[in-house]
């Protein structure tokens, strides 16, 4: 490969703080929120205009799973709860409160409200946001992460600080610290498809439910579709159409399929966006075609971010795998729960993987705090999406409510090894449990208890 001498040169430190959060999705969120409340001076850095990662400008307007597989037993609450209970008492959202279930287990929202109440639950906290900024290179020393720089529209700088918290989704941080991670499923290096959200207008949503019934995926209606040559192959099931009763004609679509995909190569998440939004225009006259109640429907936007399903992940103190997911082990050090099946998309053609896994209702498991700490770097967390996990286990860990409560776990790590004064690898865990229990997460089964 041609390469070029990029002179070293001195930058401005644009500022010194306790708590960097890199990325600002749930995790990098909720680690923000509870670093500040710990006491830490918090900057939470963020490429795109606003918070919220796949579930603001990835366009993905729905949260799963808050409670226990197919059960109204909490096993989310604190900040991943309280932001989300914020949106809906704005009135932009509701929660898919059954009759039959103590707690909602999921929750559909208005992509602009969820951006404008985690912007103000922000403002609370302290937390300074920066946004249109990307990290670029982690500054280590002595084996420690001590800040990063970035770059933005006013060039190129350095901030300082004595916790780092990974949460770019893609362990941007972590692999520029040169801590260990992988890619993709053992083999081929293969990623889950990724989906670029689009949302219509124009839709009569009750007709729409007549219609689908039952029949979640309506994988007859897409193999019909296809069948008749009005449809490409790249997907065959409705992965997901999310409606809120708050604004009643539009529906967030999670359809399109695009393979191949590396998230952490910006060539590749510029084909896979130029493709996700040929497909997401192939599919209106479809949608119009053969879904009663979606005749008159409209695009009315693409997300301004990629969906990823899957890229880096770490490999921590910790390797959850699926083996320990399916048997509900419990962990000494648990920080939250997880509670979603085993939800691998065919990383090379439409529909689910065969290594998905639907579990038993009631199903919910411990994630070990070793699993957001990763090797060989210290002063560094790492939450959400690019934990250390296996790739199995990862199609359950991966949805937002349970990487918001990795988050909440990472930013009070942080906080509280400051405090210490010792590294987060040092830190003793009932404290951290301790914390989180008094701050209202559910962490281990005595918080579970007192939720339910
Ligand atoms: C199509 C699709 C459907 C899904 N369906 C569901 C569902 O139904 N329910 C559910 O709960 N979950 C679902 N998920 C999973 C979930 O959305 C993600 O796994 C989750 O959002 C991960 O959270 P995160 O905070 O780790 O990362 P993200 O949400 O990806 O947030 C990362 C943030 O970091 C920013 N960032 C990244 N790199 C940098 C950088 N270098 N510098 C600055 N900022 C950076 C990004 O812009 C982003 O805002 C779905 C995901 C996809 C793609």
């Amino acid at each position: 490969m041609k390469t070029h001498l990029d002179p070293a040169r001195k930058i401005p430190v644009c500022d010194e703080v306790d708590v960097l959060v890199c990325g600002g999705g749930p995790a990098g969120f909720c680690a923000a929120i509870a670093a500040a409340r710990g006491g830490a001076k918090v900057l939470l850095l963020e490429q795109t205009n606003c918070l919220g990662g796949i579930a603001g400008a990835g366009g993905h307007n729905h949260l799963c799973l808050y409670t226990a597989w197919s059960s109204g037993e909490r096993v989310v609450a604190g900040v991943p709860f309280e932001m989300m209970d914020r949106v809906v008492k704005m009135g932009y959202g509701a929660w898919d409160h059954e009759p039959k279930k103590a707690h909602g287990g999921s929750v559909d929202f208005e992509l602009e409200g969820l951006k404008l109440a985690l912007e103000q639950m922000a403002a609370e906290a302290g937390v300074k946001l920066l946004y249109h900024t990307l990290f670029a290179d982690a500054i280590v020393e002595g084996g420690r992460c001590v800040g990063a720089a970035i770059q933005n529209k006013t060039g190129r700088q350095a901030v300082l600080a004595r916790q780092v918290i990974d949460a770019t989704g893609d362990a941007d941080v972590a692999a520029s610290a040169c801590a260990p991670f992988e890619l993709g499923r053992p083999g081929d290096g293969a990623c889950q498809p990724a989906t670029l959200m689009f949302t219509i207008g124009g839709v009569d949503w009750k007709r729409v439910c007549e219609f689908r019934k039952g029949d979640y995926r309506l994988q007859h209606v897409w193999e019909a579709a296809q069948k008749a040559g009005d449809m490409e192959p790249f997907q065959n099931q409705i992965m997901g159409w999310w409606w809120t009763p708050t604004r009643p004609d539009q529906v967030g679509v999670n359809f399109t399929h695009i393979f191949g995909t590396d998230c952490t190569n910006a060539e590749s998440i510029t084909r896979a966006t130029i493709e996700g939004r040929r497909q997401a225009f192939h599919m209106i006259p479809v949608l119009r075609k053969y879904i009663p109640g979606m005749e008159d429907c409209c695009l009315l936007s693409t997300a301004a971010l990629l969906g990823t399903r899957e890229s880096r992940r770490i490999v921590g103190e910790h390797v959850l795998n699926e083996r320990e997911i399916v048997a509900c082990k419990s962990w000494d050090d648990s920080i939250c729960y997880g509670s979603f099946f085993i939800d691998i998309h065919n990383c090379t053609g439409p529909g689910m993987d065969e290594e998905s896994w639907r579990p038993e209702k009631g199903f919910k498991y411990q994630i070990p705090y070793r699993s957001i700490v990763p090797k060989k770097v210290d002063n560094l967390l790492v939450a959400g999406r690019c934990i250390s996990v296996t790739h199995v286990a990862l199609g359950s860990t991966r949805v937002m409510p349970q990487c918001g409560a990795l988050g909440e776990a990472a930013g009070a790590a942080a906080a509280l090894s400051l405090q210490a004064r010792c590294t987060p690898r040092e830190l003793d865990v009932r404290k951290l449990q301790e914390h989180l229990r008094s701050a209202g997460a559910i962490c281990d089964e005595q918080s579970l208890k007192a939720a339910n």
